[in-house]
């Protein structure tokens, strides 16, 4: 596993064991603002996004990614997962932490696990942006393995006349609604 830049900096070892000792999951903010801080002095580019598909299932009328699923030209001008962790490799070698991966709809990948657990492992904090559509129960204990440190399912409004004539209300609110129970259900308790 890559040794985040941070973890190298003078003075680091001090701010970790003074401000994470008592760390929960509501420290999490200060880590975020002092990394951010330290990134800009340095300016290492701490945050990166990745666009791995133009490619999605739902065709929203304010969007300009959704080329169709089955586009077989898109899909063979998007980069492999190994290209991608090559470009990832040198990105946290020059100082990034914080990773968003998006589409079009990033569930489309097949090889989406083959890019997604790597980065994990890679000390990087990946954010997903998806439409929440393909989240299946499989897909969501997937991800439970090495959750994402944030999720974001975009709803462009509260009624499906906003999304007319797209389909994508319809659509999304039921499995919004299920991938949220999916990833509410209490994990089990830390030995
Ligand atoms: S779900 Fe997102 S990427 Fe897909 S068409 Fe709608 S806005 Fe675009």
């Amino acid at each position: 596993m890559c040794k985040p830049f941070w973890t190298r900096l003078p003075g680091w070892d001090s701010w970790h064991h003074e401000h994470c000792r008592r760390s929960t999951t509501s420290d999490y903010a200060p880590l975020v603002r002092e990394l951010h801080r330290r990134a800009a002095i340095l300016r290492q580019p701490v945050n990166g996004t990745f666009e791995l598909t133009e490619r999605c299932n739902l065709t929203c009328r304010m969007c300009y990614v959704y080329q169709a699923p089955s586009d077989r030209v898109r899909r063979a001008t998007e980069l492999s997962a190994a290209a991608w962790l090559e470009m990832a490799h040198h990105a946290v070698d020059n100082g990034m932490v914080f990773l968003l991966l998006t589409g079009g709809e990033v569930f489309l990948r097949p090889d989406f696990f083959e890019l997604y657990t790597p980065l994990t492992r890679m000390g990087l904090v990946v954010t997903l942006f998806t439409n929440g559509t393909l989240i299946t129960g499989t897909l969501a204990a997937r991800l439970a393995e090495a959750p994402p440190g944030r999720t974001e399912i975009t709803l462009y409004g509260a009624t499906a006349a906003t999304y007319e004539p797209s389909p994508a209300f319809p659509a999304v609110t039921p499995d919004v609604a299920q991938a949220s129970t999916r990833w509410s259900t209490p994990r089990p308790a830390r030995p």
